[in-house]
């Protein structure tokens, strides 16, 4: 499917091809023609999936084929938990509606309050902001909703995390109750089920995989190593065949590139796709790459957004990144269609709370590789944790046999834990962490029996990681 498939205007589409998007993402294809539509919406879908645009570009569109209910008046009002997201948001509408005279701000907490008020003056149509904020600025009588024509409450369970969905609930309550509503949430905790149930009317519901879901299909380990031998490490990895289809990623293009060079020089087919490429070098590469004659691609994170190669068979995190919910994206480009796949990640001793930040966001145990030559306790026992795991008993983790046994970290289980808990509304702590996982599947999220498919998974990594191992 391509953007103009989804009936969009012409000024969007022109807008989304300057992106460099090629074609819609799941949640695009599926929320697009609904909003455009008029409909009310509700979008499981994570950050990281194109969500934004999915809600942006149709409701854009309708902007501009339709006169405002008032002059000056605010028609759409986004409400995002953080100034992060909530700029991004905006940055995001101000670059789809380029062609369009649509005018939008922001609004967070945090900083002072003045250019906010100036902007809000000077009138404009879409609004994004934080509810502390927002709240502030309407008892002040700087911001009036009852003109909104479309209302988006994103990330609402990362609302209800964060304690703000009282001022939420003060919010839906001013504006008019004939309206355009969607709602985007990564998971649907009973609390924004009821949200949903009562600003919603006759919602479609939209749902890309589950991230969560992806992410328990995938045969997740660890290698702690020092980063002075994360190359060697990485080329101990591809020694072994079965490492076919390997997407790599840095943080930097700098790392990028000179990963490249390195690999090139040791023999390996790979290159790189980073921002400073072309569109042309990035879609030759890419080809490359799916059609299997480059081995190795090496991307950073914003330009593997769009990656959709089917049969990756690794993916290695050579640097972590610094947000977590970027590791779930990375991830997630193995596995694709249903299928499973193997991630590894490198963390050096810096990264060792990168990794903790990981693992509470996705709430399954990685499983650790201490089988490998390259292994670095001093990796594994860095701060970051709460009880970081022990040096094993040389022969508990390099058998005679050679073969590698991925530890699970006890201290990485209880990390996940903590996230668990909060996001099941679960105020019991010490209980085990097959029990929280327990606690999760009875929070209506519909992840019942969640515990068993990981130990499965567990079993599998086993043995992926021997054969990485002894090769
Ligand atoms: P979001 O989930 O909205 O935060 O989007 C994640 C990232 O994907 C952003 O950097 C977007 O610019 C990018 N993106 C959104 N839609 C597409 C698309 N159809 N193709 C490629 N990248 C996209």
């Amino acid at each position: 499917m391509l953007f103009h498939d989804l009936q969009l205007i012409e000024p969007l589409l022109r807008a989304v091809k300057a992106q460099g998007y090629t074609t819609p993402t799941p949640i695009q294809e599926q929320a697009i023609p609904h909003v455009l539509e008029g409909r009310d919406l509700v979008g499981i879908a994570q950050t990281g999936t194109g969500k934004t645009a999915s809600f942006a570009l149709p409701i854009l569109q309708r902007l501009s084929q339709s006169q405002p209910r008032a002059p000056r008046a605010i028609r759409v009002l986004v409400l995002s938990p953080t100034r992060e997201l909530a700029s991004q948001i905006a940055e995001n509408f101000n670059a789809y509606g380029k062609n369009l005279r649509m005018r939008s701000t922001v609004v967070f907490g945090g900083v002072g309050q003045h250019p906010q008020v100036d902007a809000l003056r000077r009138g404009v149509e879409i609004l994004v902001a934080t509810p502390g904020r927002l709240l502030d600025l309407m008892e002040q009588g700087f911001v009036r909703l009852n003109n909104v024509e479309v209302f988006v409450l994103d990330e609402a369970d990362r609302m209800l995390d964060m304690g703000f969905i009282n001022d939420v609930r003060k919010i839906i309550a001013t504006l008019p109750r004939e309206r355009q509503t969607l709602l985007f949430s990564a998971t649907m905790p009973d609390a924004i089920q009821d949200l949903a149930a009562h600003m919603l009317k006759n919602p479609v519901r939209v749902e890309v995989v589950p991230q969560a879901t992806t992410v328990e299909k995938i045969e997740q380990s660890v290698y702690f190593v020092d980063k002075s031998n994360k190359r060697a490490l990485l080329e101990h990895l591809l020694s072994d065949a079965s490492t076919a289809r390997v997407l790599v990623f840095t943080r930097t293009k700098h790392g990028a590139n000179k990963l490249v060079e390195a690999l090139l020089k040791s023999g390996y087919s790979a290159d790189a796709i980073h921002g400073n490429k072309s569109q042309g070098a990035r879609e030759k590469a890419l080809d490359s790459f799916k059609r299997g004659k480059t081995r190795v691609l090496v991307a950073t994170d914003i330009a593997a957004r769009g990656i959709d190669v089917d049969n990756i068979t690794h993916v290695i995190n050579y640097e972590l990144p610094y947000e977590p919910e970027s590791y779930v994206h990375r991830i997630g480009r193995t596995a694709r269609a249903g299928a499973s796949g193997t991630a590894f990640a490198f963390c050096d001793a810096e990264e060792r709370k990168l990794l903790r930040d990981i693992i509470k966001l996705i709430r399954i145990d990685i499983n650790v590789v201490t089988d490998h030559p390259y292994m670095s306790y001093a990796a594994a026992n860095a701060p970051g944790l709460t009880a970081p795991p022990r040096r094993q008993n040389p022969q508990n983790h390099a058998p005679r046999n050679g073969q590698g046994r991925p530890q699970r970290s006890s201290s990485d289980r209880s990390g996940s834990g903590e996230r668990r808990e909060r996001s099941a509304g679960s105020g019991s702590s010490g209980s085990s962490y097959g029990g929280q996982r327990g606690n999760s599947s009875s929070s209506g999220e519909g992840r019942g029996g969640e515990g068993g498919r990981n130990r499965r998974r567990r079993n599998g990594q086993s043995s992926e990681s021997k054969s990485l191992t002894t090769a």
